[in-house]
């Protein structure tokens, strides 16, 4: 087979994930304080170095006590505040006021709350049968131990994670440095969305939705911007944006008009070499992967909805792989078809609306005309159906693979 019929070849979806894992590179790790760790890949285990709490505190306020003294009333020594300590010790007979988050005081096993007492002058009297040594005490090290792995490498850094670091002092951590994306859209009809398209012209979308595709991911956009149907010209900034960047998302161009440039400057370049550029697969049939020495290239199709689909199936599953991502790609369950689905010659990703029925079934049904130029296909959708060729329709209540792009919602309707 010549390199041409070879990277010709059509891939099923799965081909084309398979060769994307394989040709995936990690990116370097880097330190980035707490203020900036938010959505970014952890690159080190963290382990904690010392106990939460330090010390044992209360977890209620209330009054610090020895749990076998046996003492009809106590007297109150005085207050220990959050944030104090004190020499003043309990013994039979005493008992000092404490508030939640206080450090236990010398010789006190157990707080009462307040509400099971009753003060009077400096005297306080328990309501409580059996006071239990460790009651409303949280102990040295109970959430957290010294040793223990409390964040593994690979998870995405969320307000929990923050707060955790927080908690043990972890100030500085080391994470997956962000990859630098390039978004070009291509194309002489291509106008700026704030400008009158002239005949035969449209506004740009693919450029606008990339971008806000990329938000929920740990990059950092380098740059932006439209491209003509000129050979040279496109082959400039694709080279200046391959200098530079790690990922370069093209719109456009990629089909087989005599002005689809990008397969050809791709093909021709000597250091750059072309994975696939076909799929079986609707929308998306002219999805290309290729890479240069530093750089990755996706040759997104033009159509909007081709461009959306193509970046949720292979380029957001490659970026978490990037960045060492336990989670890779969007997550994939089975759901019960609630309508009839008509299959395509290719593995359709049909852009779909999954809900939760109130007994727990996942239930789902296309989101109407799947033409790979009506964005509209995705308002409200929530999911991928992933309808695979055969001869026969998919008739309601036969399950699918559903991606889904994000949680299903409970049925406010009455398909189940
Ligand atoms: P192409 O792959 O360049 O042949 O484009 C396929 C279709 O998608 C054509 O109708 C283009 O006009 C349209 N298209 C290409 N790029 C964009 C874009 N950035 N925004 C909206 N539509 C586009
Ligand atoms: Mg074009």
């Amino acid at each position: 087979m010549s390199e041409q019929q070879e990277i010709d070849r059509m891939r099923t979806p799965e081909e084309a994930l398979t060769i994307l894992q394989a040709h995936t590179r990690r990116v370097p790790t880097e330190f980035v304080g707490l203020s900036s760790a938010h959505g970014r890949i952890l690159a080190e285990d963290i382990i904690a170095t010392e106990p939460y709490p330090t010390f044992p505190a209360s977890t209620m306020d209330g009054y610090a006590v020895l749990a076998a003294d046996a003492s009809p009333w106590r007297e109150v020594l005085g207050t220990q505040n959050a944030g104090e300590t004190t020499d003043l010790e309990v013994t039979e007979g005493y008992c000092l006021r404490i508030m939640t988050g206080a450090p236990l005081p010398p010789g006190a096993d157990a707080v009462v709350p307040v509400e099971a007492t009753e003060l009077a002058d400096d005297h306080v009297v328990i309501h409580q049968e059996d006071v239990r040594v460790g009651q409303n005490v949280r102990p040295q090290g109970i959430d957290i131990a010294v040793g223990q792995k409390l964040i593994g490498a690979g998870t995405r850094i969320g307000a929990a994670e923050i707060g955790l670091l927080a908690s043990i002092g972890r100030t500085s951590i080391s994470v997956s440095r962000m990859p630098r994306v390039s978004i070009l859209s291509t194309g002489d009809e291509l106008v700026e969305p704030e400008e009158t398209p002239g005949p035969g012209q449209i506004r740009d979308a693919n450029r606008f939705t990339l971008a806000a595709m990329l938000a929920s991911e740990p990059v950092e956009i380098s740059w932006t911007g439209i491209a003509p149907d000129n050979r040279e010209a496109l082959e400039a900034l694709l080279r200046e944006r391959l200098a530079s960047d790690d990922i370069v998302l093209t719109s456009g161009g990629v089909s087989m008009g005599e002005k689809d440039y990008i397969k050809a400057i791709l093909f021709d370049a000597e250091d750059i070499h072309i994975h696939f550029r076909r799929l079986y697969m609707k929308p998306g049939k002219p999805f290309t992967f290729a890479q240069s020495e530093t750089a990755t290239i996706f040759g997104l199709p033009g159509n909007p909805v081709s461009a959306m689909a193509t970046f949720d199936v292979f380029v957001r599953p490659v970026i978490h792989q990037m960045v060492g991502a336990h989670q890779v790609g969007l997550p994939n369950v089975m759901v019960t078809l609630t309508e009839e689905a008509l299959p395509a010659d290719r593995v359709e990703y049909q852009r779909g609306i999954v809900s939760v029925t109130a007994s727990g079934e996942l239930v789902a049904h296309a989101n109407g005309d799947q033409r790979s130029s009506r964005l509209a296909s995705y308002i409200n959708a929530n999911a991928y159906l992933v309808i695979a060729p055969r001869e026969m329709p998919y008739l309601a209540g036969e399950s699918v693979e559903a991606l889904l792009i994000s949680p299903p919602e409970l049925t406010r309707d009455n398909h189940s």
